[in-house]
């Protein structure tokens, strides 16, 4: 397509319950500016006054309960409006756990159990490109737009939204989500898995869940606001096989009371014969937005390397990371899961050798780690490192094995605050 031509500013009048979907190119910036009336991009709505810089290569939607002109400047990729969205059906689940949040709120304020003050803990679930994160987007940013204080918590290691890939996390949403900061990053609780894909040892990636679930436990059982405001859980889009297995366990691991399931009614089905039979778990089948934009695989891999960049970069490159150079014995890095067994002869007679998935096994630092994030434990020792939260990452850029010094970048100057590392399989390239 070569140099994108430019695009002189252009309005769209929007009727009510419509949308303005837009496509925005990687380097060419993008802003809108509402003129007339009210609308939000997925549940923030837009200043009365003012142009809002569209992130580069994000596909949005604004859209206007009540109707709206709205302004857009720049080049996109494409741009049209659509007055067919499943957004009523959307704000009305909201309204349903809005009413659950009140009954909790009011049952804490009696006196009442655990149970009763628990407010909803809503898992999204669905295929790839079924519009799941930007879902939760919406009932966080709704929820908070009411004073609520929802925790969003993101199982995605693939396309999560909170920090890096690899990851799992949570954060609590305070106000409606910034629709170019994204996710408030000042006190994400971060698990670190360190692969995009789960098969790689879904053993860990549900030990992790287990630990992040405990520590969200813990908190809510302190804190009856965030109790009853509940959780917002957004998944892989991984749905079959070990996939399926994985939201299985996360229903569980996170006592989600309620499901929605974005675009599959076999999904939905099989969901609801597993758990809606058998608990007091709401299995919701929710239909998807035609508006949600397909991403390859390719595509995939290169938001992965640009979530990457923008942790040390900014999502507006408004960030410097720092250059740092430790010597090998200054840290120590651990692989979660090694996969190695013991072998036969070590074992006692007639035991079958297992392999313990969640082992920790120490790694020498060679010049493989070039190009490959490394994640800083909280961990005091190295046996705690699974079950210890994230403090940030590293990305090394370079390794010298001679003078035994590697060269890491990090978003903050001095020194680590730890020793303790997490290898991974995650790696960017700085072009
Ligand atoms: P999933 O989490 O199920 O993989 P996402 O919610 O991330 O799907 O949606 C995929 C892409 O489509 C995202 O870039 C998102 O911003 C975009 N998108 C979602 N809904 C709309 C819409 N109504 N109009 C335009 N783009 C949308």
């Amino acid at each position: 397509a070569g140099a994108a031509t430019p695009q002189p500013p252009r309005q769209y009048k929007l009727a009510p319950q419509s949308e303005l979907r837009v496509e925005v190119l990687p380097d060419a910036p993008l802003r809108v500016r509402l003129v007339t009336g009210t609308a939000e991009i997925f549940g923030t709505e837009l200043p009365p006054e003012g142009w809002v810089p569209v992130p580069p290569r994000s596909k949005i939607a604004v859209f206007t309960w009540h109707g709206a002109t709205v302004e857009l400047d720049g080049v996109s990729e494409s741009e049209y409006t659509s007055d067919e969205t499943p957004m009523v059906i959307y704000v009305n689940t909201h309204a349903i756990l809005d009413a659950r949040r009140a009954r909790a709120r009011a049952a804490a304020a009696q006196g009442g159990d655990m149970e009763a003050s628990q407010g909803p803990r809503v898992i999204v679930v669905g295929p790839t490109d079924s519009g799941k994160s930007t879902l939760c987007k919406m009932l966080l940013s709704w929820a908070a737009k009411l004073g609520w204080k929802p925790t969003y918590v993101d199982l995605d290691i693939g396309q999560g939204s909170i920090t890096i890939p690899g990851c799992i996390s949570a954060s609590p949403i305070e106000k409606p989500i910034d629709i170019v900061d994204g996710i408030p990053l000042e006190m994400p609780l971060v698990y670190f898995y360190g692969h995009p894909n789960p098969s790689i040892n879904a053993d860990v990636y549900k030990v992790l869940m287990k630990e992040l679930a405990k520590t969200l436990e813990k908190q809510f059982s302190g804190n009856a606001e965030s109790r009853a405001a509940g959780m917002v859980i957004n998944t892989m889009g991984w749905v079959e096989g070990l996939g399926y297995e994985l939201l299985l366990n996360a229903i569980e691991t996170f006592k989600a009371n309620v499901v929605l399931v974005l675009g599959q009614e076999k999904l939905w089905k099989m969901l609801k014969d597993a758990v809606q039979s058998k608990s007091n778990i709401d299995v919701v089948k929710l239909h998807k937005s035609e508006g949600v934009v397909l991403r390859n695989s390719k595509y995939r891999q290169k938001t992965r390397s640009f979530r990457i960049r923008e942790y040390f970069y900014g999502i507006a490159n408004d960030l410097a990371p720092h250059s740092n150079i430790v010597n090998f014995s200054d840290v120590s890095v651990y692989k979660i899961g090694g996969g190695h067994q013991a072998p036969r002869s070590a074992l006692p007679i007639g035991a079958e050798p297992v392999a313990d998935p969640t082992r920790l096994v120490a790694v020498n630092i060679s010049t493989d780690m070039i190009h490959t994030v490394l994640a800083v434990s909280y961990a005091k020792e190295p046996d705690e490192i699974i079950s210890s939260n994230i403090a940030g990452f590293i990305h090394v850029t370079d390794v010298d094995i001679q003078r035994k010094k590697l060269t890491y970048i990090a978003p903050c100057p001095g020194d680590l605050p730890s020793r303790l590392l997490i290898a991974s399989s995650l790696t960017w390239y700085e072009a």
